[in-house]
């Protein structure tokens, strides 16, 4: 007998075969603002039914691909350390089966778990983040684990050079001065982006986290910190075909609070943003 449970479409294989595995971190404890990200994950599993598994933009089928989904984890609110520990381990044990982590957020602070399981695997890795925000605090009202520092904490780690933001739109004039000397920012646009990927070259193992708040809130109004100034759905399209040729070895679409957006858009634009990224992913 095979169990009823909700995936992702196109994400039913068994894990043994898999070669990208889903996950969902439904945890929204250090939201800055208005929280509700919990819920993302089990929305967009349920309204990706409405999506094809077919790509006409990459001329790809979720279904040519082994994927699966292992539903959510069992975080503890209000403990940011301990919900981190346990995205850490299943990335680790996703990664040390050779297979690809898709975290599905919760707050962009749920990253953090997966990339440093990717730093654990893959020490030379380069970071792509797309956002609104920098999220470069050191601390966020004395909490240095925050969805406002998940990038200065991957900093920690992956040092100077190896982090590159695009589309940024909003920070404290501190942030923005850091990243001068530490990250690669692009303020507003990704015109750059065609430059790193090439510099990175189609081996360097290449984690990217995309924060949904990159998204025009006239497309995309279901997050908690809408900002006026972000990107369209073709640039999302554009951005993807030039991540191609890299090496993506893990990756995470955060920050979804469906509830903000009644007509459901929004949720169906991270379920098609899903759909692009894995296939962008799977070679
Ligand atoms: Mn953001
Ligand atoms: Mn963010």
């Amino acid at each position: 007998m095979k169990s009823n449970v909700h995936t992702f479409i196109g994400c039913e294989g068994d894990f043994e075969e898999a070669q990208l595995v889903i996950f969902g971190a439904p945890f929204d404890s250090t939201t800055s603002f208005r929280p509700g990200t919990r819920f993302a994950a089990d929305h967009i599993r349920l309204d990706s039914f409405g999506l094809e598994t077919y790509s006409p933009y990459f001329d790809k089928d979720l279904s040519d691909y082994v994927l699966t989904d292992i539903g959510n984890l069992d975080l503890p609110f209000g403990n940011a350390e301990r919900a981190l520990a346990l995205i850490e381990e299943t990335a680790d044990e996703i990664l040390a089966a050779k297979k690809m982590p898709f975290l599905i957020g919760g707050e962009h602070l749920v990253s953090l778990g997966t990339i440093r399981a990717a730093f654990k695997h893959y020490p030379d890795m380069a970071l792509i983040h797309f956002d609104a925000h920098t999220d470069l605090r050191d601390h966020y009202m004395d909490e240095p684990l925050s969805h406002a520092s998940v990038i200065r904490r991957s900093w920690d780690f992956l040092g100077d050079g190896n982090i590159f933001q695009f589309c940024i739109r909003s920070g404290e004039r501190a942030e923005f001065e850091w990243a001068k000397s530490h990250t690669h920012l692009e303020k507003f646009t990704y015109n750059t982006l065609a430059d790193v990927v090439s510099k990175l070259g189609s081996q360097r193992p290449v984690y990217v986290t995309i924060d949904l708040d990159v998204f025009d809130p006239s497309i995309f109004s279901g997050t908690g910190t809408p900002e006026p100034g972000g990107i369209f759905w073709n640039d999302l399209i554009s951005i993807l075909k030039s991540l191609s040729g890299l090496n993506i070895i893990g990756a995470d679409v955060v920050e979804l609070s469906p509830h903000y957006d009644p007509t459901g858009v929004s949720t169906a634009t991270a379920c098609k943003t899903i759909r692009e990224l894995m296939l962008t992913m799977l070679k």
